[in-house]
């Protein structure tokens, strides 16, 4: 893959992303590949020489690889920044922690991410997925933990938004660090999800599968129902009949959101070379807002 510079950022982030020295150790998938769409993971490797990605694209990253390293003069956990090795019915899987403590039994994966992946107070659930698999890995190489979370350093967090939010009584995380507490999985659920994630891939290599909407982390249209003097709307329909219902009993207007692929759209190197998103892509003939009065 081919790191561009568009936007001519200074040499040295350009330099400090193209010596990413992350490497899935000797196996055949790592936990963050299994978990990742099986269309990707086998369209990066086929096209891999023909992809670009910029340097824009990565600055988050580095700016989480930086947390972890900076982390890790904590040297309070017992155990940090390792990579452990299982087999799968054949097949040598990688997985690397974050922090295990031994001595309060937490297994900690801090993320270095948005205020809107921490809106509620339940992870994601591909991060529930990640520490559950991390779980068994440590599990198989002789190690435990009584309990799993998630600790965000949320890079968008605003103090402003903090305080009004808490005013108006929205679910802004109110703090610029918040753990998340994982629900633990017994240990056949884990192994289930393994061997799924693992036949899904192998699949994948001999006939190339759709993305689900889940996976391309899709929102549905919706018909807004909007008040003059409010950015917010009301309420979000998923048809336009109940939006212009609701509308004219409010005297207000029904705004059409168009229906998003956030990972195709922004996150997804392979989006480019990816036949799914392209058509998905030519269905879009709406605007993002279009006023439908009631
Ligand atoms: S662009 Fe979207 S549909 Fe295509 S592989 Fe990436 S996530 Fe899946």
């Amino acid at each position: 893959m081919k790191l561009t510079n568009r936007n001519n950022y200074p040499d040295a982030l350009m330099r400090a992303i193209a010596r990413d020295p992350y490497s899935k150790g000797d196996s055949q998938f790592s936990i963050t590949g299994l978990i990742a769409p099986a269309r990707k993971r086998v369209l990066e490797k086929k096209h891999w020489d023909e992809l670009e990605e910029d340097v824009e694209e990565c600055v988050y990253r580095l700016l989480g690889q930086s947390a972890h390293v900076i982390l890790e003069r904590a040297n309070i956990e017992d155990l940090a920044e390792k990579r452990f090795f299982i087999e799968v019915d054949g097949i040598k899987i990688s997985g690397q922690i974050d922090a295990l403590s031994l001595t309060s039994g937490i297994l900690t994966d801090w993320k270095v991410t948005t205020v809107y992946k921490f809106k509620t107070d339940e992870a994601a659930p591909e991060w529930i997925a990640q520490l559950n698999m991390q779980l068994e890995i440590l599990r198989q190489n002789g190690l435990d933990a009584d309990r799993l979370q998630i600790v965000g350093i949320l890079r968008d967090w605003s103090r402003a938004q903090a305080m009004s939010s808490a005013n108006a009584g929205f679910p802004y995380p109110a703090h610029n660090v918040k753990s998340l507490s994982v629900p633990m999985w017994s240990r056949e659920k884990t192994m289930a999800f393994f061997r799924a994630r693992i036949a899904a891939h192998l699949a994948a290599e001999k006939e190339l599968p759709l993305c689900t909407a889940e996976e391309r982390w899709a929102k549905a249209p919706v018909y807004a129902v909007m008040k003059p003097g409010r950015k917010s709307s009301l309420k979000n329909h998923d048809n336009p009949a109940d939006a212009q219902a609701h509308a004219a009993r409010e005297g207000g207007t029904v705004q059409y959101r168009r229906g998003v692929n956030t990972r195709c759209d922004a996150y997804c190197p392979v989006a480019k070379v990816c036949a799914q998103y392209q058509e998905l892509k030519s269905y879009v003939v709406q605007p993002v807002t279009e006023e439908v009065h009631a």
